[in-house]
């Protein structure tokens, strides 16, 4: 088992600095004549970037931004609201991971109808919103499943469970997305010059998914992990890549990140989900970036069961800038109701709720 606090130790992290520094005194570098923009799109590695302070260590060449890698942040109001509709029908008991409880939508939170009396639970697994299920025969077990290839599969394990022992009261709304087809959708138009891509999805999917952000988009990339030095060695082989003018995907979390799919955990998700076009918070709609339950697993969607709740329709807070910090377009600290109308025990936006949003990061790490 590798000690991970070699990872952080301040000798490595100080020559991984200095390697940083001189490469960006090399003269590609210093042509670009602006700040090189790397983008990363994993929440994880926002909170470490944050946390470790690495933005403020790096030379001035370089700019880090957040992209839509927080699965909270990109599950737009529309979806919330409907959730938030089944969530208060009488024969529901509504299951959802803890981040998405404080989101604000126009008409209030999971946590705001849970205080209301909705039967509103937090689960860490869709596996235990399915004991939840087998518990309570006579209501209706609805799960809140968000998130990225990560945490799809475990999704698809619990509906496969629910199909297999007939439990019948169970349902999900699925708001899964999956990553590649949104950068595809951001990256060409954008000011973003490398990707550090995101090393939890890349050890479902493998790194060579994410091959087309160097061979399709001529954009330098490094699958990274999220100690502060997995994060500095992508950067280098970022800067590397671009050097050398030929712009290639670079596995630096091989520890954990294989070039190939997981093969179990890619079949579960194939089995039960098909792409479908999904809308993201600050992108829009983009075809094939979402996950809806096949054909034989329908009688599991929870907005099929509930089509009262299915036509309500919900928007995003037009005062809130979360879509601007999801494209990578706007530096938390530079929206106006940061730390003031906006802070994390009354957000105006997801990207202040969940400890995985780049707004939440900075309020915690640079304001406070
Ligand atoms: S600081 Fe608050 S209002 Fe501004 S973009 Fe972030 S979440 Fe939205």
């Amino acid at each position: 088992m590798i000690d991970l606090s070699k990872r952080r130790s301040p000798q490595l992290i100080n020559e991984l600095k200095r390697q940083i520094e001189l490469l960006c005194q090399n003269e590609v570098i210093l042509a670009y004549n602006r700040p090189l923009v790397i983008m990363e799109v994993c929440g994880t590695h926002t909170a470490s970037i944050y946390r470790y302070g690495i933005k403020s260590i790096l030379p001035k060449q370089l700019k880090l931004v957040s992209g839509p890698g927080c699965p909270v942040c990109v599950t737009t109001n529309d979806i919330l609201e409907k959730a938030l509709a089944v969530a208060c029908c009488p024969e529901v008991i509504f299951t959802s991971f803890g981040d998405m409880m404080r989101v604000p939508a126009a008409s209030g939170s999971l946590l705001q109808r849970k205080s209301e009396g909705a039967d509103i639970r937090i689960v860490y697994s869709p596996l235990d919103a399915l004991k939840i299920a087998a518990e309570n025969p006579s209501k209706q077990v609805v799960f809140f499943a968000i998130g990225f290839e990560t945490t799809a599969p475990t999704t698809a394990a619990a509906i496969e469970k629910a199909a297999e022992k007939q439990i019948k009261n169970f349902s999900v709304i699925s708001v899964h997305k999956t990553m590649p087809e949104a950068l595809k959708l951001l990256l060409p138009d954008s000011k973003v010059d490398g990707l550090l891509c995101p090393g939890h999805v890349a050890a479902v999917t493998g790194a060579a998914a994410f091959d087309f952000v160097a061979s399709e988009l001529g954009k330098a990339s490094a699958v990274a992990g999220f100690e502060p030095a997995d994060i500095m060695e992508a950067i280098i082989a970022i800067l590397q890549s671009i050097i050398s003018g030929r712009p290639v995907l670079v596995n630096s979390y091989p520890r954990f990140v294989k070039t190939e799919a997981s093969s179990y955990a890619v079949a579960a998700m194939n089995r039960v989900f098909k792409p479908c076009d999904a809308t993201w918070r600050g992108l829009g709609s983009i075809p094939a970036s979402g996950l809806a339950l096949r054909e034989e697993f329908a009688a599991f969607d929870a907005l099929k069961r509930f089509p009262e709740a299915a036509q309500v329709t919900g928007a995003d807070n037009p005062a809130c800038r979360c879509g601007s910090v999801l494209r990578g377009e706007l530096d938390p600290g530079d929206c106006p109701l940061m730390g003031k109308v906006c802070t994390p025990a009354s957000p105006a936006g997801a990207c202040m709720v969940s400890g995985e949003g780049a707004c939440a990061a900075y309020y915690k790490y640079r304001l406070k």
